[in-house]
Order: C-alpha cells, then structure tokens, then sequence
C-alpha cells in the first residue's frame, strides 16, 4: 500500500519554536522520536530543531490510548503501535509545534538537546545486518577474488547474518579498540593482542515497529508497513580479527565488540517524499524471485538519503580544524535490495521480527570512488594509504580518531530533513 503525503509535509508549515526553521535536520517536517536522559531517568522525546518536545510531559496534549507506551523509557511499546498510530501520533505533533496557539500549552515541555544525554532509543531483541551494498561487496570481493568479486548467490539472496545485540550502543559511546587473535600473512602463529586494522562501515539501520508471529512471514507488500524508522549505522570492525576467524561461519568478534546508532528514528512517514523507484537492475541481471517483488515497491521503494563519513583525528580537534570528509553518496544507489526486501526475506522462512529488532543494511558504497563506505575499500586493503586534509595518513583508524557519520534527504518541493550524527571516538585496547 502506497501511502500519501498529507499536511505534515507540506513544505510552507514552520514552527513556532524558531530554531526549526531552516534547521538542517530537524524541521517541523521531520519529528523523528528518540529517548533522551532527564536526570537518570530515560524518557521518549521528538526532535524539533535544536530542542525536542518531551512526550511523556506533554502526554495530557496527546491522545490518552497512546499514554501508556509514550511514557515507557525505551519505544518498543510504542512500536507495536500500529502504523496508523504512527501518522496520528505525527499529525498531533506537527499542529501542536506549528500552530501558534499551541506553544503557550506546549512550549514548558521542551528540552534544550545540548542539556541532555541521548539514549538507545529502544530495547533491541534481535540485531541483524545484512550486504545489500553491491559496490561494498564488489570492492571487497574484489581484494579476494579479483576474477569473481560477487558470490553467485548475491543477485538472488539479500546476504545477511545474525548480529549482536548486546553490544549496540547509542551515538558517542567510546570505540574501545578489542583486542582478538590476529595474524599477518608473514606470520606462522597467530598473536592475541590490539587489533591493528580498525575499520568502520556507513550503513543505515531499520527499526522494526510491529513484529510477525514465528512462521508467519511478512509478503514484500506489506514490508514496507513494519519499517517503523531509520537511523545511521557504524558496524566497527576489525579487519585482521575478520580476516583469521571469518571462515567457515562467519563475522564473529570482529564485529560484535561495537555497533553504533545515531539517536533520533526517522519515521517511514518523514521519508515519504524522499521516497522513488528502485533503480532498474542492469542488464542480464535475475529478476527478484517473486517472494521479493511487488509493484508499489519497484515504484517507491529506493529513499533518496545523501550519506557521509568524515574522520576528525586528535590533532584536528586539538587545532580546530573541520574533519576530514572520507566519503559522500547516495542510499538508494548503492542498495541492491530495498528496505522492503530486506524485512520480507528475512521472514520468508517464518523468523518472526519484533518491535525494536534493529536491521544494518550493510556497507552503503557508491559505484565511484567518492562514496567508498568504510577505510577497508579507500585504503585498498592499507596498499594505498590515505592522506588527510591536514597532512596526516591513514589506513585503519588510530587511537583518538572520531569517526562521524551523517546523512540528509532532498527532494524537489520538499524541505530537507536530517538524521543527525552517528560519532564514536576510538580509545586504546585494554592491556593485555
Ligand atoms: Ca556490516
């Protein structure tokens, strides 16, 4: 079911907290939701310029059915909501941030953002990420298989493998370098010790909102339906752990040291203007399997998300100068399968998806060099270390570098709305 655009939309409503007009992230035509720290005590928020409207103070100016999960200190309760829900929830928030004759009502319940702590927006289940970056998988593909980059199975399969929840954690928490069995290729044995090839990947995630009962898959039409949000993904990874452990079963420790999640969810209701027809598959390529296909989603399906990586080392903080932008490109061209793809395969088996479960698209590169989405695919593997803006070279991440993610959509006649920032600062392994 293709949904419309209605007044929230509309690209001549301003608000009257002034700081949203114009804001590049968080115009009144965004709202996303998010959990923020009063006190100790987390509480669900909606992000409006450089303020956010604390919902569970304002709960008496909301609809009382909905009381009960807004007050809740994580979402999940919210996102079992149905999608319906979703849309009232934002009309009610757009008119009472809009229209001057609510502010006097509303205005004692909003919250500097710079005052407070964001938190994880939601109890996450069940993380996943999946490998639907084409150029990413080529790239890599590439340094292994020079001859056949991409599996057989890739045109066919959305790639995926099960993550680890325990260890996302919400924009800002430091990136402990792990230490892990590494071992060079001029070495005999291997060492444990700090992992020398610290790597991050630009993804988007996907907050799953209403679940599917175990052994009742979701059909691709209406995938799109339990996609509450998105955020922006860091999936940290150690490349020489990766490399020694990988084979048979996959990333282990590698990967699940640290996953990073910007704060703020941008609701599938936000991106309906930034929304367009998935690119079409070159030629010679399979069509989708009928299990993954449906009209609304080939039409509407790709998200037009500007994303960025840029790297601010310890010396660039120190002297003030502005990061280093590693990377600059589009969602939608970089994605081989769509968000509605992705959740309609991952229960095409009967795995039932719950509210709050978090899904990494995998690695977002371009098909240029602009966009090249982690250090593992610009630095060729270290052969071609990169020079940064201030002189300094790189080929994995050093203790003291930030690594800060960020993405934006335009569209013609729509005003541009943002995701925030999704920031880690790499600290020194533990002694061992
Ligand atoms: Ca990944």
């Amino acid at each position: 079911m293709v949904q419309r655009l209605d007044e929230t939309h509309d690209p001549a409503r301003r608000s009257w907290v002034d700081s949203a007009n114009g804001h590049f992230d968080f115009p009144v035509q965004n709202l996303p939701l998010g959990v923020f720290l009063r006190g100790d005590e987390p509480r669900i928020g909606c992000a409006i310029g450089d303020h956010m409207l604390d919902l569970s103070a304002a709960a008496g100016l909301l609809d009382p059915a909905w009381q009960r999960a807004l007050s809740q200190p994580v979402l999940n309760d919210w996102l079992a909501h149905s999608p319906g829900d979703d849309r009232a929830l934002r009309r009610r928030l757009s008119a009472l941030l809009s229209d001057p004759a609510q502010r006097a009502a509303v205005e004692p319940h909003l919250v500097k953002q710079a005052d407070v702590a964001m938190h994880l927006p939601v109890r996450i289940g069940d993380y996943t990420d999946f490998y639907v970056g084409i150029h990413h998988a080529t790239n890599i593909g590439r340094q292994f298989r020079p001859d056949q980059p991409l599996m057989p199975n890739y045109k066919y399969v959305p790639i995926g493998y099960h993550g680890r929840a325990s260890s996302v954690r919400v924009s800002g928490a430091p990136v402990i370098r792990p230490n892990g069995q590494r071992k060079r290729p001029d070495e005999t044995e291997p060492s444990y010790g700090p992992a020398r090839r610290l790597d991050y990947e630009l993804e988007l995630g996907l907050w799953i909102g209403r679940g599917n009962a175990l052994g009742e898959p979701v059909p691709i039409g209406e995938a799109a339906q339990h996609i509450a949000g998105y955020c922006l993904l860091n999936d940290w990874s150690a490349r020489d752990l990766q490399a020694w452990e990988y084979q048979p079963l996959g990333p282990f420790l590698a990967k699940n040291f640290l996953t990073s999640v910007s704060p703020w969810m941008v609701t599938s209701d936000a991106l309906l203007p930034f929304r367009s027809a998935i690119p079409e598959r070159p030629a010679g390529d399979p069509a989708p399997l009928p299990y993954l296909d449906d009209a609304d989603d080939r039409a509407t399906g790709a998200l037009a998300i500007t994303i960025e990586a840029s790297l601010a080392t310890a010396a660039m903080r120190a002297a003030r100068t502005a990061p280093h932008r590693l990377s600059h490109g589009e969602a939608d061209a970089a994605m081989y399968w769509s968000a509605a793809q992705i959740v309609a395969h991952h229960s095409s088996n009967g795995c039932n998806l719950s509210p709050g479960d978090l899904i990494g698209t995998g690695t977002l590169s371009t098909a240029n060099d602009d966009g090249r989405g982690s250090l593992m695919e610009i630095s060729q593997g270290g052969a071609t270390p990169l020079t940064l803006s201030n002189g300094e070279v790189r080929s994995f991440l050093e203790d003291g570098d930030e690594l800060i993610l960020s993405a934006w959509c335009e569209a013609p006649g729509a005003v541009r709305i943002g995701f925030g920032t999704c920031s880690g600062i790499v600290m020194p392994a533990p002694a061992t």
